[in-house]
């Protein structure tokens, strides 16, 4: 596709996601202007030398002056300052949405600085690795995943379906659902997973140091796996769980309770427990690899 989606976008917080965001837009809509905003020098600079914004400002709110679409796409924990500094700065029609992992937070921090002639479209495209930063983004990030969007009721459809026709363009797979709904099915299938490799990384490099080295030489057996997820950028997911507290908590509790079986069949022997969950999980991956998200 190669009609202009957008006159003018802005991104506040050019990484991985937003820098992948520029690169999609750069490709596809390559009409569109883009600014791009973050707070460091060298950060601006990247995407400078990455030429993957037409503009770049360290102010949110002059980055979002006059533009059509506004795509917050910093850690959580910024999303209420932002939301307070551009919303002056937005023209009536514009677009405010974002890209953020949880979603009923965002609503929280943003909603309540959202001028009335203004639309809002949170949204999370559920595409990632454990790379942060301008020159970790690709265009190519979106393809074949999935992008949730959480509009409020009050929010109009038109904005709605321009903002689901950006992603889709870029290959995601769009859909609405409540922010509620977003953040307890999130807190299932990602920020669990985190949690978990978290402490299984945490609890390794606790060991002593003799069992350390081993657990790095041996590490193919399954570690590996858990260490790339725990890789993640340490301020991104302090605020999701930390802005998802209530729904992680909750499905922990779960994971604790079915931790708790798996532990008493096995000092109890009790094989063909093990086996029938294991049977069960494994025809989960095939139909992951089916669907196409492996
Ligand atoms: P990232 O690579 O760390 O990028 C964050 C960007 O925000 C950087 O450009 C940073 O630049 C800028 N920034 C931070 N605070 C700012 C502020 N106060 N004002 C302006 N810019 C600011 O993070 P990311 O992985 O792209 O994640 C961004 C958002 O996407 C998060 O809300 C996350 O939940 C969501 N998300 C992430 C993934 C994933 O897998 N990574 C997937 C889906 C959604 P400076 O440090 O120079 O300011």
């Amino acid at each position: 596709m190669s009609e202009k989606m957008f006159g003018r976008v802005a991104l506040i917080g050019i990484g991985l996601i937003g820098s992948s965001l520029a690169r999609a837009l750069r490709r596809d809509s390559p009409e569109t202007e883009i600014i791009a905003c973050a707070r460091r020098g060298e950060t601006l600079a990247a995407v400078q030398r990455l030429g993957i914004a037409d503009a770049t400002n360290h102010d949110p709110a002059q980055a979002a002056a006059g533009a059509d679409l506004v795509v917050v796409a910093t850690p959580l924990s910024a999303y209420a300052e932002i939301g307070e500094r551009i919303a002056p700065m937005l023209k009536d029609g514009a677009i405010l949405s974002d890209v953020g992992s949880v979603k009923q937070a965002v609503i929280r921090d943003l909603q309540p600085h959202v001028p009335r002639e203004v639309h809002f479209v949170p949204g999370h495209p559920v595409a990632g690795t454990e790379h942060s930063g301008p020159e970790s983004g690709f265009a190519e990030l979106f393809r074949d995943r999935w992008c949730i969007l959480t509009p409020p009721p009050e929010t109009a459809s038109e904005p709605v379906t321009a903002v689901g026709r950006m992603w889709e363009s870029f290959g995601m797979h769009v859909v609405t659902m409540s922010a509620d709904h977003h953040d307890k099915v999130l807190a299932m299938t990602s920020h669990l997973p985190h949690l978990i490799a978290y402490t299984i990384v945490g609890t390794a490099t606790n060991l002593e140091e003799s069992l350390k080295s081993e657990v790095i030489e041996f590490s193919a057996s399954g570690f590996r796996d858990f260490t790339r997820i725990a890789a993640s950028d340490p301020v991104m997911w302090r605020d999701i769980f930390l802005n998802n507290r209530e729904a992680v908590l909750e499905i922990v509790q779960r994971f604790t309770e079915d931790l708790t079986a798996l532990q008493r069949a096995i000092r109890w022997g009790e094989g063909d427990k093990l086996q029938e969950l294991f049977t069960r999980t494994r025809a989960i991956r095939r139909s992951i690899i089916e669907a196409k998200q492996a």
